[in-house]
């Protein structure tokens, strides 16, 4: 199947309310394009100086969702010029993109990345932190971010219990969240559901899927 027909088959197929990132990183833009061409418009890169060298090379209308691990000395470049930054892990980070977004007159929108995998590769804020973190209010010091909701990955495991366990406790956190502070406005969305998973992700309440090798094929590292 071309990537153009995948791209349509997972936009018919979808939930009315999901929505889906194609995760293009380690893709060339032509391919890109293609996925463009079918409707694609929301695209996800993880490394920053790809994601910098595409974006002019891509339609002004893409929004784009960093969902890779930021470094702190790389928020400057991407503030402004990405749609969302899903994998916000630290509340360091965090202070430095609302810092960066005042700065440069803009709102970032961010979701906070949650881990609850059972490895320790996986970057995130744990549920209890993020808990203190909402409890204490503490996104009231936000002057230019807005916290949209929760991003997080299942372990990478073929047990799909252990899977459909984890997408549970990502909505959990979100649901969580919004009992801890009610008045949060706009913390709408749960990111979780990858290639192997999203359609588990979907029953667990997914709104935001991020999906690369089911489009563009296996990534050549
Ligand atoms: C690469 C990546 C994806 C996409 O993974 P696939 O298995 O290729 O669909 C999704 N989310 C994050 C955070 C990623 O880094």
């Amino acid at each position: 199947m071309s990537i153009a027909e995948k791209i349509r088959e997972l936009h018919a197929w979808l939930p009315a309310d999901v929505e889906v990132v194609a995760v293009s990183k380690f893709h060339p833009v032509e391919q890109l394009m293609e996925a463009y061409n079918a409707g694609q418009r929301i695209f996800g890169e993880s490394r920053q100086q790809e994601l910098l060298a595409k974006i002019p090379q891509m339609p002004a209308d893409v929004r784009w969702h960093f969902i890779g691990h930021l470094q702190t000395n790389k928020v400057r470049s991407l503030v402004g010029r990405v749609a969302m930054i899903e994998s916000v892990d630290t509340q360091h980070l965090l202070d430095l993109i609302d810092a960066e977004s005042v700065k440069a007159g803009v709102v970032s929108r961010v979701l906070l990345q949650v881990h609850v995998a059972q490895e320790e590769t996986k970057f995130g804020f744990y549920p209890e932190e993020i808990y203190q973190y909402m409890s204490e209010r503490r996104f009231e010091a936000l002057k230019a971010t807005h916290l949209c909701g929760i991003m997080g990955m299942a372990t990478n495991t073929d047990d799909t219990e252990r899977v459909r366990l984890d997408f549970q406790a990502i909505a959990e956190c979100k649901r969580r969240c919004l009992e801890i502070a009610p008045d949060l406005r706009g913390f709408d969305i749960l990111s979780m559901g990858m290639s192997d998973d999203f359609k588990i992700a979907i029953e667990e309440g997914s709104t935001l899927v991020r999906i690369g090798t089911a489009i563009f094929g296996p990534r050549n590292y």
